[in-house]
């Protein structure tokens, strides 16, 4: 059996050409799931039933268990999968104003260990596949109700929250590094991205590393319009490396020409985040010095208060987050900061997998898929 979402338009047509189906019939095959939400061959009532009974043999459409959903009051949602091995993956809903975001994990866990971020401090499992990183998308579509993909030509999926939107923006920020699951990850945008499927805008997805360099040179060459987020962090290598131990790997000398190249190729304007944490990173000093690093690039910053876990680490006040803001801006750097989502739920930037796969699993013992 294999995962249908693993599959582009053109591999699945002509996989369906060899077995002697007609071309067309993997259109239609498509619109069933990513236009329509309908993740049951036998309901794709205008295939006929030998291809129906075809595709039943051989493919299955969804292979994540959702186990749990959680709702911040904020309007954030959450949603807990699990894998075949009950390994569980979450992703992240986040409606504001003008747009509908998804943030998805790319890997079960994290190799990279950033010493803030909570999805490292277990290790890492493994890759996320293409179709389950898909899925973290369109699984949740029948929660949102029948429209949920109506807008699909427009781009996007529809939520039925206090006021109606569609997903038109998808974060690649969840747990994991996207970059160190290269393949999948591509594969999985450009999947997205198909006026075929959900169509969502190559620009309006945004792939965040910890700052893998032969991940960003392989980037650069591959002539999508997706975003670059590259997680810096800090001015200096010292304070790098003491918050990202694969500063030590890839340090800043090594790092911004890295980024230069990608913005002299692609003249794509990357986004550097930096996670703002008292007493570490967020004094002026390292203000001046990241404009010092980001100088000449046509960059912008996004600051991220830190969200607390383990305790260890806390937000700068309100001042000093301006502060350093400013200095960014009077240096000619747009800069923003980052308003947290779902903290209630533990849904904001580095705190999913706060709990582990034990605690699941006491949780829902015996049939995860009955606890929904
Ligand atoms: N591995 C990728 C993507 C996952 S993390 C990366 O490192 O970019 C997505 C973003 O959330 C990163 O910028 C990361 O540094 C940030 N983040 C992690 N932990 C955080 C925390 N506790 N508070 C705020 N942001 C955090």
């Amino acid at each position: 059996m294999q995962a249908i979402l693993d599959l582009t338009i053109k591999d699945l047509e002509y996989y369906l050409k060899s077995k002697g189906f007609p071309n067309f019939t993997a259109r239609q095959i498509f619109s069933w799931i990513y236009k329509k939400a309908i993740f049951d061959f036998e309901r794709m009532s205008d295939l006929s039933k030998s291809l129906r009974n075809f595709l039943k043999q051989n493919f299955y459409i969804l292979g994540l268990a959702l186990i749990q959903k959680q709702i911040s009051s904020d309007g954030t949602q959450k949603f807990f999968f699990s894998l075949s091995n009950q390994q569980v993956i979450e992703s992240v809903f986040i409606p504001t104003p003008r747009r509908l975001t998804v943030c998805i994990s790319t890997q079960v866990g994290c190799k990279f260990a950033c010493r803030f971020c909570a999805s490292g401090a277990q290790g890492w499992q493994r890759n996320l596949t293409s179709a389950e990183i898909i899925e973290q998308i369109i699984y949740p579509a029948p929660f949102f109700g029948t429209k949920f993909f109506e807008n699909a030509e427009r781009c996007g999926i529809y939520l039925k929250t206090a006021s109606a939107r569609v997903v038109n923006n998808l974060v690649f920020m969840g747990v994991g590094e996207p970059l160190d699951n290269y393949d999948h990850v591509l594969k999985a945008v450009r999947i997205l991205n198909s006026p075929d499927s959900v169509n969502i805008g190559a620009r309006k997805m945004t792939i965040s590393t910890c700052g893998l360099i032969a991940g960003i040179q392989r980037l650069a060459g591959e002539n999508l319009q997706v975003e670059l987020s590259v997680s810096l962090h800090a001015g200096d290598n010292q304070t790098r490396t003491y918050l990202m131990p694969i500063n030590k790997k890839f340090p800043l000398e090594k790092l911004l020409p890295a980024c230069r190249n990608y913005y002299k190729k692609t003249k794509r304007q990357i986004t550097f985040e930096y996670v703002l944490i008292q007493g570490i990173n967020s004094d002026l000093r390292q203000a001046r010095k990241l404009t010092k690093l980001l100088a000449g690039l046509d960059a912008k910053v996004n600051l991220i208060p830190v969200n607390p876990f383990r305790n260890e680490f806390s937000r700068p006040n309100k001042l000093e987050i301006l502060l350093f803001r400013d200095i960014l801006l009077k240096a000619g750097i747009p800069a923003t900061i980052r308003r947290p989502r779902g903290v209630d739920i533990h849904a904001a930037c580095g705190q999913l997998r706060l709990r582990s796969n034990e605690d699941y699993k006491r949780d829902f013992e015996g049939d995860l898929s009955a606890a929904i």
